[in-house]
């Protein structure tokens, strides 16, 4: 589904150019796990919003199912981005006057430009493989840390996405949360067959995903 190819990001110019990623050469098969293991400072955020079509590579080639997006226009990123890709980030990023089902149905919502009673009943279903069905109608400030972050991966997932980029998810969770939260992903995985791609720079995290990419100074030195 994702092949990337002697793919570069530089930031700035001239004496301050700064080479964040170095010659990455990588693919992800249909339904794979895997983590992104990576030191503070590696380019794992970098190498996951480049992916995740947010920004855009300095070089290289960067494809997934079949389509160019290094040399897609930006509307065709965002349409691509919107159909077929999923986001959780650290912090959880729950709006906070809404509801868990709320808050799951907005990237479907925003998406179509209303709610319908199909995005209901999908965003419930996923609050229930989420382990959430009781705290549906809480709004984020009502949940704890853990409960909040499988939220925010109920709705990376409403769209159905072919690949979910996850940039550290439990990095602000302890380790109990942090492996219920680990545990679910690789439910869903199994179950629902989205792709996930999960960096963090924590080996028992990573021995979660039966596949691991390391990351060092901009270049992956194990995949
Ligand atoms: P962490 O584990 O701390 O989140 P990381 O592996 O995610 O680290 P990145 O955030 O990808 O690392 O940063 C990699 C390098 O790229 C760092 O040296 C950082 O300073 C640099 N960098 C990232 N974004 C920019 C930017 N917009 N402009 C200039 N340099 C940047
Ligand atoms: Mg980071």
């Amino acid at each position: 589904i994702l092949s990337v190819t002697g793919l570069i990001k530089d930031f700035g110019e001239g004496e301050t150019q700064n080479h964040v990623l170095k010659d990455i050469t990588l693919s992800m098969a249909a339904g794979e796990m895997a983590a992104l293991l990576g030191p503070s400072g590696s380019g794992k955020s970098t190498l996951l919003t480049i992916l995740g079509t947010l920004m855009r590579a300095s070089g290289g080639t960067h494809e997934m199912l079949g389509v160019d997006l290094i040399h897609a226009s930006e509307a065709q990123r965002t349409e691509f981005r919107s159909k077929n890709l999923g986001f959780v980030f650290q912090f959880h990023h729950l709006l906070p006057d809404l509801s868990a089902l709320e808050n799951v149905m907005m990237p479907a919502a925003c998406a179509a430009g209303r709610e319908t009673a199909a995005m209901r009943d999908r965003a419930s279903e996923l609050l229930e493989a989420v382990g959430l069905s009781d705290r549906r109608d809480f709004r984020p400030a009502a949940m704890s840390g853990g409960q909040r972050q499988r939220v925010a991966v109920a709705r990376a997932l409403i769209n159905n996405p072919v690949l979910v980029l996850a940039d550290e998810p439990t990095g602000n969770l302890d380790r109990e949360s942090a492996d219920h939260v680990m545990a679910l992903i690789r439910t869903i995985n199994q179950t629902m067959g989205s792709s996930f791609l999960i960096s963090t720079h924590d080996e028992y995290i990573a021995s979660h995903c039966p596949r691991r990419i390391e990351l060092l100074d901009g270049r992956i030195v194990r995949s």
